[in-house]
C-alpha cells in the first residue's frame, strides 16, 4: 500500500508522513512549486553555489531527505497563477485563496495517484487550525471538488473526521491515528519530540507570500491596475522583492533592499529599464512598464534618495534599456517624499 503525501516543508506534513509510515505504509512525498513560496524564491535568487551550506534550502526537500522519504517536485506555477487571480472561494485575510489552493493541490496530486502506484493521499491538515480552509465542512468541500471524496486522510486529526476509504478498507488502522484540533502547536511539538524531529520553527502557512500582509497589499494593488486580472510569473516574482513605487497606472519602480534583491532585479531587466550607480553605495532600480524620460528621472531620483550620496551631491546613474546604456546625472535629494508613490 502506498500513499502520496502533500509535503509543504512545515512540521505538520512531516508528522503526517511519520504517523502513516509507522503503520508500514509506503509514502511518496509531493512538493508543489507554486511560485509563491518565500524560501524557494530566496533559494532561486541566491548566487551561492548549490552545495554552499549558507545557501537557502528548500524546506520540503530537506525534510524529505532527513526522513528518508522519496520526493517529487511538481511545478504548478503556470496554472496556479490563474487560480490565484480568480479564486472561486475568495481570499482569506491577505491574498491567500486557501480553499482554492487546497483544491488545486489535491487535484494535481490526484492526477498522479495512478502514475505513482498510490491509493490515497495524506496531508498535514489539522482540524480548525486555520479559519478558512481547515474547518470540518470546508475539508469535505475541498476533497469533493478535487475529485477525491473520502480518499484524503489527515492523520493528525483523523479521529475527529469522517472515516475515509483507507480506514474503512483496513489499509490504515484508525485507532493509531490522532485527534489533534485547533491552533495550539503544543500537541505537534510534543509529537515532534517523540519522533526526534527538530528545526521546524516555521508555522503553517509561514512560507507562502500570499498569506503575507505586505505582499498581499501589493498583489491587490497590481490586480486593481489590470482590468483582465492576468498576472505573469515575472510580476509574481517581483512583487516579493524590494520597495515598490507606482508612477502611473502602468509604470512601477522597484528598488532593491540588499544584495540578493539587487541580483534578482538584474535578472529581470530584459524588456525593462534598469538603473544602477557605481560611484556610491546604492540600490539597483528596475522600472516595470512603458516609462518616458520623466518617469526615468523620477526613478533615478528614488535611487539617489536611497543611495549613500549626501544631500545635494550629483551622481551618475547608468540607464540600461535594451540597447547601449546611457548615463544621466541626478542630484541626491534626501527629503524626496516617497510616501505618495509607495505601494
Ligand atoms: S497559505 Fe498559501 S500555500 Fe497555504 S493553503 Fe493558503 S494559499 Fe495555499
Amino acid at each position: 500500500m502506498k500513499a502520496l503525501a502533500l509535503l509543504s516543508g512545515g512540521l505538520d506534513s512531516a508528522l503526517a508522513v511519520k504517523v502513516i509510515r509507522e503503520q508500514g505504509i509506503d509514502v511518496l512525498a509531493l512538493h508543489f512549486y507554486t511560485g509563491f513560496c518565500i524560501t524557494e524564491r530566496k533559494r532561486r535568487m541566491d548566487v551561492l553555489a548549490e552545495d554552499d551550506p549558507r545557501r537557502y534550502k528548500n524546506d520540503a526537500l530537506a525534510t524529505a531527505r532527513s526522513m528518508g522519504v522519496p520526493v517529487e517536485v511538481l511545478d504548478i506555477s503556470q496554472e496556479y497563477i490563474r487560480m490565484v487571480t480568480k479564486p472561486k472561494h475568495g481570499y482569506g485575510a491577505n491574498a491567500n485563496p486557501c480553499i482554492d489552493c487546497r483544491v488545486f493541490m489535491l487535484r494535481s496530486a490526484a492526477e498522479h495517484l495512478e502514475e505513482f502506484g498510490a491509493s490515497f493521499i495524506i496531508t498535514g491538515e489539522v482540524l480548525n487550525q486555520r479559519p478558512m480552509s481547515q474547518r470540518r465542512p470546508t475539508l469535505g468541500i475541498i476533497e469533493k471538488e478535487a475529485g477525491l471524496d473520502r480518499l484524503v486522510l489527515r492523520p493528525l486529526s483523523a479521529k475527529l473526521l469522517p472515516v475515509t476509504i483507507p480506514e474503512e478498507r483496513g489499509w490504515v488502522d484508525r485507532e493509531r491515528l490522532l485527534a489533534i484540533e485547533g491552533r495550539s502547536r503544543k500537541p505537534q511539538i510534543e509529537l515532534a519530540a517523540r519522533y526526534g524531529i527538530t528545526g521546524f520553527a516555521q508555522p503553517a502557512g509561514g512560507c507562502c507570500f500570499l498569506a503575507d500582509e505586505t505582499y498581499a497589499e501589493r498583489f491587490h494593488e497590481l490586480l486593481a491596475h489590470k482590468p483582465d486580472r492576468e498576472l505573469t510569473q515575472d510580476e509574481v516574482m517581483l512583487l516579493g522583492a524590494g520597495r515598490h513605487f507606482r508612477l502611473t497606472d502602468s509604470v512601477k519602480v522597484i528598488v532593491g533592499r540588499d544584495r540578493l534583491e539587487n541580483n534578482l532585479l538584474a535578472r529581470y531587466k530584459s524588456g525593462r529599464i534598469f538603473l544602477t550607480c557605481t560611484v556610491v553605495g546604492s540600490p539597483s532600480v528596475l522600472i516595470d512598464g512603458p516609462a518616458d524620460d520623466v518617469a526615468i528621472e523620477t526613478a533615478a531620483g528614488i535611487l539617489a534618495r536611497y543611495s549613500d550620496a549626501g544631500q545635494g551631491l550629483s551622481i551618475p546613474i547608468v540607464v540600461e534599456n535594451g540597447g547601449p546604456s546611457r548615463t544621466i546625472h541626478v542630484t541626491a535629494n534626501k527629503t524626496f517624499d516617497l510616501d505618495p508613490l509607495r505601494v
